[in-house]
Formats: C-alpha cells, sequence, structure tokens
C-alpha cells in the first residue's frame, strides 16, 4: 500500500465528470487500499477517486468515524437514488480545499446505491454525517466542490483563499 497526493482547488482533474468503473480489477482494489490509507493518513472522513487524480467513480468513506463497528469501505459507482424532503445546514470542509470550511445545505436523509469491492450490487439508506458524505464525495465525481454550493456571500469571504489555492494547485 501506499500513499497518493491529494490534489487540491483549481486542478483541472477535480472539474472533470468521472467515468463509471466497469470492472472490479485487482488494480482497483489496490486503489481503494491506497485511497483508504491515504484518507486515514490526512484525517478526512471520505476521499474521491478524483482528488488523487483518477478520474473514475470510486469513493472511500471512514465508516468506523461513524459507527465503531465499521470498517472504512469503497463504495464504487455509487449514485443517489432517493433523498428526503428536509435539508440541514452544517459545516464542512475538503482535503482538496485546505484551510476552508463553510456551512453548505444537504437533504438529511438519502438513499445511495453501489457496487461493494466484491463487486455486489446494495443499497443503503444514509442519514445526518453519512447522508452528508455521501453527497460531498459524489459531488467530487461530477466535478462539483463544496464551496461551488455555499451562499454567495460566503463565496466573497473565502474568494482570496481560494485564487491563493488555485495558484499552488498545477
Ligand atoms: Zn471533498
Amino acid at each position: 500500500m501506499s500513499l497518493l497526493r491529494i490534489i487540491t482547488y483549481g486542478h483541472p482533474t477535480l472539474r472533470l465528470e468521472a467515468k463509471p468503473v466497469s470492472e472490479i480489477t485487482d488494480e482497483i482494489r489496490l486503489l481503494a487500499k491506497d485511497m483508504i490509507e491515504t484518507m486515514e493518513e490526512a484525517d478526512g472522513i471520505g476521499l474521491a477517486a478524483p482528488q488523487v487524480n483518477k478520474s473514475i467513480r470510486m469513493i472511500v468513506i471512514g465508516m468506523d468515524l461513524i459507527d465503531e463497528s465499521m470498517q472504512p469501505m469503497a463504495f464504487i459507482n455509487p449514485e443517489i437514488v432517493g433523498k428526503s424532503e428536509d435539508t440541514e445546514l452544517q459545516d464542512e470542509g475538503c482535503l482538496s480545499v485546505p484551510g476552508i470550511r463553510e456551512d453548505v445545505v444537504r437533504y438529511k436523509r438519502i438513499k445511495v446505491r453501489f457496487m461493494n469491492i466484491d463487486g455486489e450490487e446494495v443499497e443503503w439508506e444514509a442519514e445526518g454525517l453519512l447522508a452528508r458524505v455521501f453527497q460531498h464525495e459524489l459531488d467530487h465525481l461530477n466535478g462539483v466542490l463544496f464551496t461551488d454550493l455555499i451562499s454567495p456571500f460566503k463565496k466573497q469571504l473565502v474568494e482570496g483563499q481560494l485564487q491563493k489555492l488555485e495558484k499552488i494547485s498545477v
């Protein structure tokens, strides 16, 4: 296993629509392990493949941080197939946007469909923090960053920081 480099705000890969994973190969399994190790080393709760410069639809989540009885997991080709009407506002950060935390509105509960690392199709209902992490990481697969979703006023406040990140990202 090895640590991967996390790319930051301004890197073009973060803005791409990531490609579906067609087959779970040894390479995918290794990437999942490396992404989990990289996420843990960086003290993150989630990481999407585009953040390590792989434009494919896979994310990892530190499930152990949400439920002690669980292990960190990879989610392949995840999609949101249902969502609650109610939303909640809470602060978020991102390993690709270091130094910034801002409030983002997310659905309180979602239903997500994905393939696990063994290739089985699974459907989960998630709420609260887990629902938030899923929504944040799935956005990465569509080239969306949480700073795109904050209020225009807050966006103005962090614009200088974002521009600095943009300059050092490439
Ligand atoms: Zn992120």
